[in-house]
């Protein structure tokens, strides 16, 4: 018999509709020991999620606004969910100190945690599992930085007691016992250590989509799904924008080598996407596992004539990057120029500030800037071992009319990305799909 972690996302614990779901998904896999699930997302696109809500009351103490009825619009969804899953637990008793310690001044961190702690215990007694805490296995230390190690033998040692368990995600507790979240998504994480800690054979990742697709559905029209697909060439494309899963939760699954299935609570039946060391076993005739980008970047282009001579010019350009507090996200050169891509995010408009500073800390002979500036990034293992991968994607942008303004391959060859100009990035998208995926 194998054993498989599974984590359920917002809206696949979203309601008691949504959890009778899991139910079904779990009582048909005996392999399922330890699950992890999320705080109730969205039931429809308009509707809140349950974390959100808790962020919420906390703003609204911080600011002596009253917080009672967002409060209590969380307090009747959670029991709404216990009258319909007919369980037996004390939810009054764990309102009444939630409130409690909202009141007295709670860290964000514990209000929001709440969500998953909850939707935990109603669903741990559903389904006739032990309930664990998280903060009594997920470690930070007293700066808030996660402890990896402590962390894994914990929940090695925890869970190891029990035989079927239900763990809430996305939080654990400083050594001083205060509870500390991951970032937002961050139950996708809790899963993965689980998974690591207790060696299981597949952790499974249940959403509401059935795995990744080659490219944005909003962007290409019906893309084909991906079936299976390398932790790295993952890697390249959440970076790049594609979200299903957080990306801190590939860490723990590659090092110990456990693939991740990405899975669809609302269609069980479908097989997702696995995620796995191996590259991606590409259909005949398929390079690319998929394409992914984003807007919001700007392209600082510095030229000075013998600059790959200068010593030491990359470490002072990025000491400026550095100081103004901005990642580099790529660093295209030439002989006589190095552009650093950077997002607006980042640059939070300041770009002015930042060429003046490259201007004294450089002298070079001039600084120009691109901004308004899209990032597609075509991924693939298979792309390496391919003449003409390139010529085709130039050929398919040039087709369409879109002018490449940055191009950046990374050393593995397992990606060439693209900057564009934002208005192109659509057309770009769809160009490159059409010219790989046939
Ligand atoms: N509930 C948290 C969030 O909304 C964490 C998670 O769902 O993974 O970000």
């Amino acid at each position: 018999m194998g054993l498989k972690v599974a984590k359920f996302g917002g809206s696949s614990v979203a309601d008691a509709l949504q959890i009778n779901k899991i139910k079904n998904i779990i009582a048909n896999d005996e392999d399922i020991k330890y699950v992890v699930v999320s705080a109730p997302g969205k039931r429809f696109s308009e509707d809140s999620k349950v974390t959100d809500l808790l962020y919420l009351c906390k703003t609204h103490i911080e600011h002596n606004l009253p917080y009672q009825q967002i409060f209590q619009v969380i307090c009747d969804r959670f029991m709404a969910v216990k009258v319909n899953l007919g369980v037996d637990v004390d939810l009054t008793a764990e309102f009444a100190e939630i409130k409690k310690n909202l009141e007295a001044g709670a860290s964000a961190d514990y209000i929001a945690s709440r969500g998953e702690y909850l939707n935990a215990r109603l669903i741990a007694a559903f389904l006739g599992f032990d309930f664990v805490d998280a903060a009594s296995m997920v470690r930070f230390d007293e700066k808030g930085k996660f402890m990896e190690d402590l962390t894994n033998k914990t929940i090695e040692k925890e869970l190891s007691k029990h035989e079927k368990a239900v763990v809430p995600g996305f939080y654990g507790a400083k050594i001083d016992g205060n509870v500390k979240t991951f970032s937002r998504g961050g139950s996708d994480i809790t899963g993965a250590l689980i998974a690591r800690a207790m060696g299981a054979d597949v952790y499974e990742n249940w959403t509401d989509v059935s795995g990744f697709l080659m490219a944005d559905p909003r962007i290409v029209k019906d893309p084909k799904p991906i079936s299976t697909i390398s932790y790295k060439e993952l890697r390249e494309l959440s970076y790049m924008g594609a979200s299903v899963l957080h990306e801190d939760a590939i860490y723990p699954a590659r090092i110990a080598n456990i693939p991740i299935n990405i899975r669809n609570t609302n269609k069980p039946e479908d097989p997702g996407t696995m995620i796995t060391a191996e590259p991606a076993k590409l259909e005949d005739g398929q390079i690319i596992s998929g394409i992914a980008g984003s807007k919001g970047y700007t392209v600082v282009n510095v030229c000075k004539t013998g600059l790959s001579n200068e010593k030491g010019f990359l470490r002072r350009m990025a000491g400026v990057l550095e100081d103004n507090d901005i990642t580099i996200e790529h660093i295209p050169s030439g002989i006589d120029t190095v552009s650093a891509v950077l997002s607006d995010k980042a640059i939070d408009g300041r770009l002015d500030e930042i060429v003046e500073s490259l201007q004294q800390m450089l002298k070079p002979d001039h600084i120009d800037t691109s901004d308004n500036m899209a990032l597609i990034a075509t991924v693939g293992m298979g792309m390496s071992s391919r003449l003409g991968v390139s010529a085709t994607l130039f050929t398919a942008l040039a087709q369409a009319g879109v002018n490449v303004r940055m191009i950046d391959q990374g050393s593995s060859e397992m990606n060439i990305i693209v900057g564009v100009e934002n208005k192109d990035f659509e057309t770009a998208i769809r160009a490159i799909y059409n010219a790989f995926v046939k």
